[in-house]
């Protein structure tokens, strides 16, 4: 039978993409500056994320795989802030009862050796050893839902849809993380490895996306920013907790900064890009449909290019929105959705009419 930690595991690992997002978050919550993705078979048979962070401390072996073990939450308040990515202790105690997983670390104290850290189902450590490593960690999953039949089945038949999935969550995340060098690679069964892409640790976001993209596309970009205040008063149909954020005296500001780089306007190319968008929130990537209907429609409406390049991070309150919607936390709700739409559309509009030819 399955286990009731199986069954609730499933929520927060629901695929490959989920998978990578929960292990490149931890390793850029534990400061690394080098992050590697290795799939091999496309994820199939393994995902491999090695970082040179800070690596795990021996105190926290026993628990580290312990459904909602985390060492990161020091208080209350910090599951509004977003300091960390995680704070919830649920991908690694998750992929112990989905995968074969095991954890190599090294802290910087420990000389050229780490230690292999290998779990039960139940996230209980089942033993260590002494093996050779760099400072920082590496987490290996392998056959993903292997428990799972079904599960497995469909990942299995859907690989190839996954994998490109995931592949744009990791452009998202090397694009936006300035300072951290990213390299992915997938090794495939005949013994090619191909390299999706590779990042040195750039000082802007623009470098990022010229590693990732090309420099042909950086060619076709300019500057996004913009700025606006919202007013959250005459909000329709806002929710309780929408009116709350706006009259709490401490409800800190309603200033919108929406920064990035956006293609070119120009009349008439047509050139579809829709997986080249992405969306962050405080520098954190999210699917924003709402906010990339937004884009796609100023752009249509002078006639621009179609789906265009969009790399656009929304800075905002973090009192502003709510993370907490989906398990994966990928989905966001903007608390005053409406309005930000609304002065998001007249900005770009007024940005796209000194480029009308
Ligand atoms: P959370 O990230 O919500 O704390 P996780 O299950 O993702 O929960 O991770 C559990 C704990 O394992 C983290 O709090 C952290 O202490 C440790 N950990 C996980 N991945 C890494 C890593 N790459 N480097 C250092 N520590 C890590
Ligand atoms: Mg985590």
């Amino acid at each position: 039978g399955r286990s009731v930690h199986q069954i609730q595991s499933g929520q927060v690992i629901v695929d490959l993409q989920s998978v990578c997002k929960e292990l490149v978050e931890n390793s850029i919550d534990a400061g690394a500056t080098s992050i590697e993705v290795r799939f091999k078979n496309n994820g199939l048979d393994a995902i491999e994320v090695q970082d040179n962070g800070s690596g795990i401390a021996p105190d926290d072996y026993e628990t580290i795989a312990l459904k909602h073990y985390t060492s990161k939450l020091a208080t209350y308040d910090d599951l509004s802030s977003l300091q960390t990515f995680g704070f919830r202790g649920e991908a690694l105690s998750s992929l112990s009862a989905l995968s074969n997983f095991h954890i190599v670390t090294a802290r910087a104290a420990d000389g050229p050796k780490g230690t292999k850290l290998e779990f039960e189902q139940s996230g209980k450590l089942k033993g260590t050893s002494v093996v050779a490593a760099k400072q920082g960690t590496t987490v290996a999953v392998e056959t993903l839902f292997y428990n799972l039949p079904v599960r497995r089945k469909e990942l299995e038949k859907n690989i190839k849809r996954e994998y490109s999935k995931v592949l744009q969550l990791l452009n998202a995340y090397a694009c936006i993380s300035v300072g951290i060098k990213f390299s992915v690679s997938n090794q495939v069964p005949k013994g090619k490895k191909t390299i999706a892409f590779s990042t040195n640790a750039n000082p802007t976001t623009r470098d990022n996306i010229s590693n990732v993209y090309g420099a042909k596309t950086i060619g076709a970009l300019i500057p996004l920013s913009l700025e606006f205040e919202l007013d959250p008063s005459n909000r329709p149909g806002a929710t309780q907790n929408a009116r709350n954020w706006s009259t709490q005296e401490d409800s800190g500001s309603h200033i919108v900064k929406i920064v990035g780089h956006i293609s070119r306007p120009v009349v008439g190319e047509g050139r579809q890009t829709p997986d080249r968008q992405m969306f962050f929130v405080n520098s954190r990537p999210c699917n924003l449909p709402q906010v990339a209907k937004a884009f796609n429609e100023a752009y249509k409406s002078f006639n621009f290019t179609q789906s265009p390049f969009v790399f656009a991070d929304i800075k905002l309150d973090t009192n502003a929105y709510d993370v907490n919607v989906s398990p994966d936390k990928r989905m966001i709700m903007l608390h005053d959705q409406t309005a930000l739409l609304e002065r998001l559309k007249e900005s770009l509009l007024e940005l796209f009419e000194g480029h009308d030819q």
